[in-house]
């Protein structure tokens, strides 16, 4: 894992379509704790750095050794899961399930469902937003009379600039 991309990087919601400096969306991060009043602790923003430096969906146990190396001292993968637990609830950080990875979000504040693209040849992963799906999907879930408490989407392909490179 290489923590060199800290520059600003294009956003992909549609509504924004702007670029995000990692060290402005965690100060993003932490100015909505602060409104919240929930703290966002060292640790927890310490996490939140490394997945906006990443680049790429990040596993548990890399950032566990990331942060291992940072801190000079190992940090125990409960206490990293709960921190990703406090990030997931405040909409900074969404779990991609089926890499078993995390990525940051761009628009914590706006707390909104996402769906995710993933390249299955860089592994970059795009997230959108979009309330058709979400309006779809509680419309299936009503006329079935389900309650839904987890929905993930995620779809899995090559991305432009993989197929690009490709058929090059
Ligand atoms: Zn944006
Ligand atoms: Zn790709």
């Amino acid at each position: 894992m290489a923590f060199l991309s800290v520059q600003p990087r294009p956003c992909t919601d549609p509504n924004c379509r702007g670029q995000h400096a990692p060290a402005e969306r965690v100060a993003l991060a932490m100015s909505l704790c602060g409104a919240r009043g929930v703290q966002l602790t060292t640790l927890r923003r310490q996490i939140l750095e490394l997945l906006w430096e990443s680049g790429q969906p990040t596993g548990a146990y890399e950032l566990i050794e990331v942060l291992k190396l940072r801190n000079s001292r190992p940090v125990g993968p409960p206490t990293v899961y709960r921190a990703l637990e406090f990030l997931m609830s405040q909409g900074f950080v969404s779990k991609i399930e089926s890499h078993n990875a995390y990525v940051p979000c761009a628009h914590p504040e706006r707390r909104q469902d996402c769906l995710f693209f993933i390249c299955g040849d860089c592994g970059a992963s795009v997230e959108l937003a979009d309330p058709r799906i979400e309006q779809l999907l509680a419309k299936m879930a009503a006329d079935l009379g389900y309650r839904v408490t987890r929905r993930v989407v995620e779809v899995e392909g090559t991305c432009a600039s993989c197929a690009a490179a490709s058929a090059a």
